[in-house]
């Protein structure tokens, strides 16, 4: 098998939960990890007679994400009935967009192995989820178990997002969905949460010969419960499509299941096709109509985006481009670096070291996310500015850190209360200085005689003599006149 002749095509379809405060249809509250069955209601519980009203917010959302994407937004859209049967499923169909989406077009710009470009949507549609099933509970009578079903998330709002099927690695497949979930929790219309299905992502994979342009047989790939998951599961889709070709056995269009444990797919379904579902307008529902208005009010209220927000902080602030990345990896963090410069201006490249490798250290994924950093950005300025302008050392600053986290008081009063000032003047650091000479005649001659390279040594104990306080850059000065002069 040579894989270098091949090369995978891939399509991902992702599903968003959307932060709306009540379902799609009905008025019942969103939540996650209630009692089962406690958050339903007729509408959602699909009985005959009732009628679905469409929350506004859930466009509202959906056209954040629509717009961060720069997709086109139609004016009129329909909605549609997507009908299959599942015991999650009360109504028998699922109220989707088909032929007449939200959106379509727009993209997304992602980095692989040293390569930007643009992956480009197929469409941006809204739909409702499904219930939970569980299945396989023991039971009394029932030797092979039980599967019950909580429908509480039917009904929660939903956009799909597909994308065309242009994605050329599995690289590039992890950075799309990195930047897709991060775009969207920036725009606050969704958590993003892949752990508790706030973000679900199903992975459509093909292979064809390098330089043949016609799209091979896809497989889609469900039961992909992190990012991570997916970039394994099309490495091995990659691997076992071009197997079986190379082997004469052609592929057939089908489902498969990702098995995390073994990092293998497996077979679920043969794919059903879009006529299967027999799609038909839903008729309970008017046209979603997008008023100009509505859209300049979402255009007016976004915020800048992720990837223009880390160029500026490369331009105009000098940051290294890896280091503007990981800032605007999310809003809050973000946010959080921009107060703490806008406290000191002077030195922003400062701010973000201490930031990045002090500070992040010490938080969690979850504290990144949510901008909690252990420092408020006034007191990281501060820091930096004593640092700055001579009154500490680097060296103390770091010292300080732990007790300036603990105790939540201002560098300055810190600096203050330990007595950490800087010593920049000439008579003690001389004093210590001669003390020094005098008491190691040895490493004098030494260094006189050449091996300049022991002077650290000298700086090590002025240090220690003066407790880490003496200013460095006088140290210097004042040790090389005394050694040399
Ligand atoms: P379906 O009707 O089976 O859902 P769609 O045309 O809606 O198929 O495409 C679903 C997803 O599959 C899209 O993300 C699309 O880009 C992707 N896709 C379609 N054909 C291929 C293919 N040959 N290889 C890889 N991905 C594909
Ligand atoms: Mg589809
Ligand atoms: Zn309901």
């Amino acid at each position: 098998m040579s894989l270098a002749d091949w090369e995978p095509v891939i399509g991902l379809e992702v599903h968003a939960q959307l932060r709306t405060k009540s379902k799609a249809f009905c008025g019942c509250p969103v939540v996650f990890g209630a009692p089962p069955n406690t958050a339903v209601c007729p509408v959602c519980l699909g009985y005959p007679g009732t009628l679905p009203v469409l929350n506004r917010e859930m466009v509202a959302l959906a056209l954040r994400v629509m717009t961060a994407m720069d997709c086109t937004i139609h004016e009129r859209s329909i909605f549609a009935r997507k009908n299959y049967f599942y015991p999650d499923l009360p109504k028998g169909y699922q109220i989707s967009q088909y032929d007449r989406p939200l959106a379509t077009g727009g993209g997304l710009e992602v980095s692989a192995q040293g390569r930007t470009r643009r992956v480009t949507l197929n469409r941006i549609h809204l739909e409702e989820d499904a219930g939970k099933s569980m299945h396989e509970f023991p039971w009394d009578d029932v030797p092979g178990g039980v599967s019950l079903v909580d429908l509480n998330r039917a009904g929660t709002p939903l956009v799909e997002i597909v994308t065309e099927p242009d994605i050329g690695s599995a690289e590039e497949a992890f950075d799309y969905l990195g930047k897709l979930r991060r775009l969207v929790r920036w725009v606050d219309a969704s958590d993003g949460n892949m752990e508790e299905g706030s973000l679900r992502c199903d992975a459509n994979v093909s292979v064809r010969r390098k330089g043949e342009t016609r799209l091979g047989t896809k497989i889609e790939v469900k039961n992909l419960n992190s990012i991570a998951h997916v970039k394994k599961a099309i490495e091995h889709e990659f691997e076992r499509q071009v197997e079986e070709l190379e082997a004469g056995r052609p592929l057939r269009q089908e489902t498969r299941l990702f098995d995390p444990g073994a990092g293998v797919t497996k077979p679920m379904r043969s794919k059903e096709e879009a006529m299967d579902y027999r799609y038909f307008q839903e008729p309970d529902l008017g046209d979603v109509v997008v008023p100009p208005d509505l859209l300049d009010e979402v255009r007016a209220s976004m915020p800048e985006l992720p990837a223009p927000r880390a160029r500026r902080l490369e331009s105009a602030l000098g940051l290294p481009a890896a280091d503007a990345e990981t800032i605007c990896s999310a809003r809050p963090f973000a946010d959080y670096y921009e107060s703490a410069v806008a406290h000191h201006a002077e030195n922003p490249k400062a701010i973000a070291n201490w930031l990045l490798s002090d500070l992040l250290g010490r938080m969690t994924d979850a504290d990144r996310l949510a901008g909690r950093v252990p420092l408020p950005a006034a007191h990281l300025a501060g820091l930096v500015r004593r640092i700055d302008d001579g009154t500490i050392s680097g060296k103390i600053a770091k010292e300080l850190l732990p007790e300036l986290i603990a105790s939540g008081k201002s560098p300055d009063a810190l600096i203050d209360e330990k007595g950490m000032k800087q010593v920049s003047d000439e008579g003690p650091i001389r004093d210590a200085i001669a003390a020094i000479v005098n008491a190691n005649p040895k490493q004098v001659e030494t260094y006189r005689s050449g091996k300049t390279a022991t002077f650290g040594w000298f700086v090590g104990q002025v240090m220690k003599a003066t407790s880490g306080k003496a200013n460095p850059a006088v140290v210097n000065r004042l040790l090389k006149e005394a050694l040399e002069g």
